[in-house]
């Protein structure tokens, strides 16, 4: 503590002591209680993962809300830490789903890289916040470093920048925002940041493939276009200049004004991508601003054998990336890039308390001009650390390792009549369905698959994605994490034909009776 208190000449002294057990501060006990607190949560933490046998416990929603009912949350008083921590065992450590289990294979939900784990332990401690340098001093400039590497490492040249965002729906959220207000200043001499939204908004048009993710559309509704905005471009999973270029001249025929382009390079359910140079010449040609969504297909930069399918990744004036997803990274970990970093001039804002015009001159760095966050998590230490340990040949052979797998998982599908691989992916997705014995009822496979990945969800043993092609269900691994091995999802596979089979028959039973 600094200076010396007199307890009984200053009441309020007194009580900002008796705040001190709820804080870390600067006394050896609260340190000392610091180091406690840490090692006895990792000891517990390490143990349920060491002897974690399922992904998840398998209790059920009614069990759950009843637990998590029966907690005063914000009582008069409090209880002890450890009483809390042993509530908050049984609830969240007990019943997580586990990222760490092979058989956790739903979504682009990843086990964190154990380094990344240090890093959070760091943010959350020393809480910097990276809108303003005083804030947040050395932060910034590591965020700044990280960003500027990532951009010379996705081939952008020294006018390309970065920001860290929440993830993937808060980058696709920015490419587009920037888009609309570059079209309106350019094209229509039209300030949107001070003005609003210009007469001609309603004719603005948004391209995008027929599985670009949710949250294009979602964007366009936030930003007064409309969801309505957005115009899926025929042609199925794979984009071709063919179909941006036929749905451009019939939007323009119409007297709309196409002002962006969205490609996802590796689509959430498909993993698929499109010719990003060619995507990118062709939207160019109509000055429409490209954004290349590569939340999850971004990795793939680092992968030797599969960069390729990113080539002219640099030709885009935005892009996302996920590092929540396929890096590896705690939630939330994104990241938003632009080629042209002029271009954020149409969200930058002065406020005299953060970024005063006279810090920048003295090289403080006030990252708030970038985002649309003010208040902002310290996430880029994440990757910072990570990537130094594991470096980027390791990290691309986790990728390739992870391609690979879906690959020979995909011949194994296809090799069992059993089952139907839906499609290839260039990425490590596996989309496929279990097929009924002897019947090809499409309703029933249908109801099959379903009731399979309910089962798995809800007794616990693995937790597997579902999607629907031309109206029929599918299901899909994704195998995002590199420990995982073959014989673990020939495994899982075993126990979905055996669950498969077994509901037949009790789907079969009851009818007949
Ligand atoms: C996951 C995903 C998003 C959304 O990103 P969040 O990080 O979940 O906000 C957007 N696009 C694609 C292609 C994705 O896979």
């Amino acid at each position: 503590m600094i200076g010396q208190d007199n307890l009984q000449d200053d009441p309020l002294a007194a009580s900002a002591r008796a705040f001190n057990q709820y804080f870390l501060t600067s006394s050896s006990d609260s340190a000392a209680q610091y180091r406690t607190m840490i090692s006895g949560l990792a000891n517990t933490i390490a143990k349920q993962i060491e002897n974690q046998q399922q992904p998840y416990n398998g209790k059920s929603p009614a069990e759950l809300k009843a637990a998590v009912a029966a907690i005063d949350i914000f009582p008069a008083q409090g209880t002890s830490l450890q009483e809390v921590l042993k509530r908050t065992h049984e609830l969240i450590i007990e019943s997580n789903i586990s990222v760490y289990h092979p058989h956790c294979l739903a979504h682009l939900h990843c086990p964190p890289f154990l380094s990344s784990l240090a890093a959070e332990l760091i943010i959350s401690v020393f809480n910097q916040s990276m809108d303003s340098w005083d804030q947040a001093p050395a932060a910034s400039m590591i965020e700044q470093a990280v960003c500027d590497q990532l951009c010379a490492l996705y081939g952008f040249d020294t006018d390309g920048d970065a920001v860290f965002t929440g993830g993937g729906t808060m980058s696709n959220f920015m490419g587009l925002l920037l888009a609309r207000d570059r079209y309106s200043k350019q094209q229509l001499g039209w300030d949107i940041q001070r003005q609003g939204l210009p007469a001609d908004a309603h004719r603005f048009r948004i391209l995008c493939g027929e599985d670009a993710h949710f949250t294009v559309a979602q964007s366009a509704s936030i930003l007064g276009l409309g969801s309505n905005a957005v115009v899926k471009i025929p042609g199925g999973r794979q984009e071709t200049t063919q179909h941006l270029e036929t749905a451009i001249s019939a939007l323009t025929a119409e007297g709309l004004l196409p002002i962006a382009y969205v490609t996802t390079a590796g689509t959430t359910d498909f993993g698929a991508i499109g010719n990003l140079e060619q995507l990118a010449n062709c939207a160019h040609q109509h000055k429409m601003w490209f954004h290349v969504d590569a939340a999850y297909g971004g990795a793939l930069m680092f992968s030797q054998t599969h960069k390729h399918k990113l080539r002219g990744i640099a030709a885009a004036d935005s892009v996302t990336i996920d590092f929540h997803k396929l890096f590896y990274q705690p939630i939330s970990c994104g990241i938003f890039m632009l080629k042209n970093k002029a271009d954020f001039e149409y969200i930058r804002l002065h406020a005299d308390y953060l970024n005063p015009e006279r810090n920048e001159e003295a090289g403080m760095l006030d990252l708030v001009y970038k985002s649309i966050q003010t208040t902002r998590r310290f996430d880029a230490l994440k990757p910072f650390i990570a990537m130094q340990h594991i470096g980027i040949e390791k990290f691309g052979e986790m990728i390739d390792a992870t391609i690979a797998l879906a690959a020979q998982v995909s011949d194994h599908i296809e090799s069992d009549p059993d089952f139907e691989l839906a499609y290839r992916t260039p990425i490590n997705a596996v989309v496929f369905r279990y097929l009924p014995q002897n019947d090809d009822d499409e309703q029933l496979a249908d109801l099959l698959n379903e009731q399979i990945k309910t089962d798995l969800l809800l007794s616990g043993k693995a937790i597997i994605g579902q999607t629907s092609i031309n109206g029929k269900a599918f299901l899909k691994f994704t195998l995002l994490n590199p420990t995982t091995t073959f014989n673990d999802v020939t495994n899982l596979l075993g126990q979905i034909k055996t669950l498969g089979q077994t509901l037949q028959l009790t789907l079969q039973t009851t009818s007949l009776a």
